[in-house]
């Protein structure tokens, strides 16, 4: 029943919706959810097409799932929406799944969104609304409140977005997630952007463009669960901070300078008292506390520097970002050409 066309857009139809649309989802062993996800989305698709004539495709990127997500993937149907199964080559990370989708995406905007169901497919036309009714960029979605989120962790957010936003010209909106729409000519300007290490939220900030924020409530989990635990949040938060802003090294300069004025102001008094009352500092324990201290805080601050030459390092290897081991299109005419089309890019 589909008359989907795809084709490649260039500078800007004369109709935004002549763009199409490109709904990119990483999935890492999502396959009992799959199914019913990609209904989901089928109906989005049909409410698109009746509605405003959009073209729609779905771009599953299997980042190396374990279980049957792949199989799964390439067996859904082409209802509505041509659907490409992109296959990694092993699990990359999120942050590259995304990437691969947005080097995929062969209409013009791109849609980012969760395979695991906590996004809910129906905020798809709103978020569709505001791109070709209120001719917005980037619409992002973000966490309507955290009042079910232990303290700690509100805490770590906070800190995370104050570093991360200190001083920049650009800020990142906390609490945004990786759910969003970008308008064409937006994936465009997020395609040109060459860096490896990437941290999606925070690069589709900086594009600029007309931006706007849309308040939703995450839905829990179908089923599985997710795959980050506190240390690899740890670890994306130092990924996001270090590849998105130089604040731990203005923090470790600015540390260095306290402690350069406390020890100054502590040098002083220590002169006044031998002079003016001839006491003689306790040296021992004083010595081993600067010592101490200064050796701490000299560990530390090698370690913020070691982060940064560790990125300069990665980025100057230029390794590609991920590798295609399959990848299967289906247009929705229910006309099925499987072969794989790239191999590896
Ligand atoms: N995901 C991925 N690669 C990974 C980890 C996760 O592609 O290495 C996908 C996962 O299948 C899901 C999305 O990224 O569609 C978000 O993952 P998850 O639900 O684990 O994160 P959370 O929602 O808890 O932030
Ligand atoms: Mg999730």
């Amino acid at each position: 029943m589909a008359t989907a066309t795809t084709q490649r857009t260039g500078s800007g139809p004369a109709r935004p919706a002549e763009a199409g649309l490109s709904i990119v989802v990483p999935v890492f062993n999502e396959a009992a959810g799959l199914p019913a996800f990609h209904n989901n989305l089928v109906e989005a698709a049909r409410r698109l097409r009746g509605a405003r004539g959009l073209a729609v495709e779905v771009i599953y990127v299997d980042d190396g799932s374990r279980d049957e997500t792949f199989a799964v993937a390439g067996a859904l149907p082409a209802e509505a929406l041509d659907v490409q199964v992109v296959s990694l080559s092993r699990n990359f990370g999120k942050e590259a799944a995304l990437m691969a989708g947005l080097d995929h995406a062969r209409l013009g905007a791109v849609l980012f969104m969760d395979g695991d169901g906590q996004h809910p497919p129906t905020m798809i036309d709103t978020l569709v609304g505001h791109w070709l009714d209120g001719g917005y960029d980037v619409v992002y979605t973000a966490k309507a409140h955290r009042e079910n989120e232990p303290r700690l962790r509100r805490l770590g957010v906070r800190t995370f977005y104050g570093l991360i936003n200190w001083g920049a010209r650009q800020k990142i909106p906390a609490d945004a997630g990786d759910f969003r729409l970008l308008s064409p000519r937006a994936a465009a300007a997020l395609r040109r952007l060459p860096e490896r290490n990437r941290f999606f939220k925070g690069l589709a900030s900086w594009i600029g463009f007309r931006q706007m924020r849309v308040d939703y409530e995450p839905a829990e989990r179908r089923h599985g669960s997710t795959s980050w635990n506190l240390y690899s949040l740890i670890g994306l938060s130092i990924e996001g901070l270090t590849s998105f802003s130089v604040a731990p090294l203005r923090l470790a300069s600015l540390l260095g300078l306290l402690l350069a004025v406390v020890a100054f102001v502590f040098g002083c008094v220590i002169l006044f008292e031998t002079v003016f009352y001839g006491k003689s500092v306790a040296g021992y324990p004083s010595v081993i506390v600067g010592l101490m201290v200064l050796g701490g805080v000299q560990l530390i601050m090698i370690g913020v520097v070691g982060e940064y030459i560790g990125k300069i390092l990665s980025e100057m290897k230029a390794r590609p970002v991920y590798f295609v081991a399959e990848h299967n299109v289906k247009t929705a005419q229910d006309r099925t050409d499987s072969a794989p089309v790239r191999a590896a890019e």
